[in-house]
Parts: structure tokens; C-alpha cells; sequence
């Protein structure tokens, strides 16, 4: 696609993150419906060249577990910068649970396996290119109208994060006691932010601190979340031994003895989502119903 600035029309927003605000457009010259992402960056056009030189690698992704690339372009007075992506109708991860708790429901177990089976899907594509995700949570994690679960806004660019007028001091949140502690990252410390999601979409709630626990500044959150026991999914909440353990695992504090998602997508819990027959089409569409 020719991406450039006349040829996308802006549309509604679409939601805000800490890094920039992301748009639904169409590219006029074909009508594709699209997501823009834009934010503001460092207006040096020797920092814009490199950031599209490592952004270039988004064109090459070719997996239905990664949110298409179709390009990006700087406005006129070069201070901000406009990623186009694949529109996903479904929505994220976070909206979609969020809606399921208005109606004080739960996610299924079916689909909530799905999910984890989309994902670790997506992180053995990204990490074969050498590709840590960096920042897994569930509005990171989309849906398509037609149900396909897909990753976005992985870590492909470190001149567009270091270029970005705020700074990026991270979902601390979502992060693996190994990165609180300033250890290195690995293909394991995205299994852990995969388990504190599916924590999260599973109970509707982000999971620390525990319910009942006073609330804790930022501080002390990564520090709980360093020491104390991780959260879990409990069969007397109703989940199956298989889809607890499956959780466990992800959440293993020592990264050594976490497994790698292509070892994540041999544990029962994923092998039975893989022989379930679960319509997420039908899912998506009775969510937003
Ligand atoms: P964050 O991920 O921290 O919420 P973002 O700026 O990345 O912040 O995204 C803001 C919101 O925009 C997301 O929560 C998501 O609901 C929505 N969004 C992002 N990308 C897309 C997309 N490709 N299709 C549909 N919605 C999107
Ligand atoms: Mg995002």
C-alpha cells in the first residue's frame, strides 16, 4: 500500500495508550479500514530514517497471530509519526473483558485457551525472528471480526522508543520479576506477562495486588510482585486442573525453569484447546451483541 498522509482519511479514536492515540482510517485509494497509531517523536530526520529502516522489519511479518504492517509516514512539521495496521473489529483483550464483566459474566475456559494458544502461536513467529514481544498485556492482544486473536505493538523499534517525547517506563505491571529486578529479557519473561493476562481476562480484574489487599503504590507493586506468591486460577473457582497449572507455569518467578512458548504449546491445557472445536466468530460477535 502506498501509505502517506493524503491517502489516509482519519476516523474515530479508537483508544489511548501511554505512547500515543490510535485512530480508525481508510485508505482512500482502496477503502481499507485501518488502525493508525500515532505519537510523538523526536523531529530529527536522521532519527525518523532509522526508525523506518527498523520498522521495515514489520513488513516482512507474515503470521495470523501478528497484526499486519502496511506502513508509516511523518506529518508535515515532523514531530509525530503515523503506524498504519491492520484494523481489528473485535477489539482488544482489555475491552472485551471489561464488557463481559459489565455483564457479570466470565470468559469461557474454551476461549480463554484459545487465547493462550493464539499468543504463544504468535511469540514462537516473533521470537524465530528474534522478536521479544516486550510488552504483553491484554490491550496488546486483538481480535478480528472474524475471531482470529492476534499480537500488536511489539518491540521491533528501540530508536522509536528511545525518539518518543514521553518516555516508555513500561506496563511495569505486566513485566517478569527478572525485568523488575533488571535481569536480562527472554523468550520466558513474555510467558510470564501472557500468564498475568490470562489471569486478568480470566477473573476481570487485574490480578495484584490479590482482592482484599490495600491498594499499593507503583513501588510497591513491582515489589510484591516480586516477592510475593504469584496469582493463580483455582479449580474450586470452577477452572480445570489443566487450564491452573497451564498458569502456574507461565507465572514460575525463576525465568530458568519457566518454559520457552514453543515448550508452553505441549502442555495439556494447550493440547486440548488444539483438538476443541470452539467457534470464535460466534464469540466475538456475541460479545459486542
Ligand atoms: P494501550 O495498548 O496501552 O491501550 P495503545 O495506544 O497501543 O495503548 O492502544 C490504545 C487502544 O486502541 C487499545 O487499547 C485498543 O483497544 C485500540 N487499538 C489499538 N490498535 C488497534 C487495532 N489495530 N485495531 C483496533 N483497535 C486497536
Ligand atoms: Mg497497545
Amino acid at each position: 500500500l502506498d501509505i502517506k498522509a493524503e491517502n489516509i482519511e482519519f476516523g474515530t479514536r479508537l483508544g489511548e495508550g501511554s505512547m500515543g492515540t490510535v485512530y480508525k482510517a481508510v485508505f482512500r485509494p482502496t477503502q481499507l479500514v485501518l488502525a493508525v497509531k500515532t505519537m510523538v517523536v523526536d523531529p530529527d530526520p536522521a532519527v525518523h530514517k532509522q526508525i523506518i529502516r527498523e520498522l521495515s522489519f514489520l513488513r516482512t511479518c507474515q503470521s495470523d497471530y501478528i497484526v499486519s504492517y502496511y506502513g508509516t509516514f511523518f506529518d508535515e512539521d515532523q514531530s509525530s509519526i503515523a503506524m498504519c495496521i491492520e484494523y481489528c473489529d473485535g477489539g482488544s483483550l482489555d475491552a472485551i473483558y471489561k464488557r463481559i464483566r459489565d455483564r457479570q459474566a466470565r470468559i469461557g475456559e474454551g476461549v480463554l485457551g484459545k487465547i493462550a494458544e493464539s499468543v504463544l502461536h504468535g511469540f514462537v513467529y516473533l521470537h524465530d525472528h528474534r522478536i521479544i514481544h516486550r510488552d504483553v498485556k491484554p490491550s496488546n492482544i486483538l481480535v478480528t471480526g472474524t475471531g482470529q486473536i492476534k499480537l500488536c505493538d511489539f518491540g521491533v523499534s528501540g530508536e522509536l522508543v528511545n525518539s518518543m517525547a514521553q518516555t516508555f517506563v513500561g506496563t511495569g505491571h505486566y513485566m517478569a520479576p527478572e525485568r523488575i529486578q533488571g535481569g536480562g529479557y527472554a523468550v520466558q519473561s513474555d510467558v510470564w506477562s501472557l500468564g498475568v493476562s490470562l489471569v486478568e481476562i480470566a477473573q476481570n480484574r487485574f490480578p495484584f495486588p490479590p482482592p482484599g489487599h490495600p491498594p499499593l503504590a507503583f513501588i510497591e507493586l513491582v515489589d510484591y510482585i516480586v516477592r510475593m506468591p504469584q496469582p493463580e486460577l483455582t479449580e474450586a473457582d470452577g477452572w480445570s486442573a489443566e487450564c491452573c497449572h497451564f498458569v502456574s507455569v507461565c507465572l514460575i518467578k525463576d525465568p530458568s525453569r519457566r518454559p520457552s512458548p514453543r515448550e508452553m504449546l505441549l502442555h495439556p491445557f494447550i493440547v486440548r484447546t488444539e483438538a476443541a472445536n470452539i467457534d470464535l466468530k460466534r464469540w466475538i460477535g456475541e460479545v459486542w451483541a
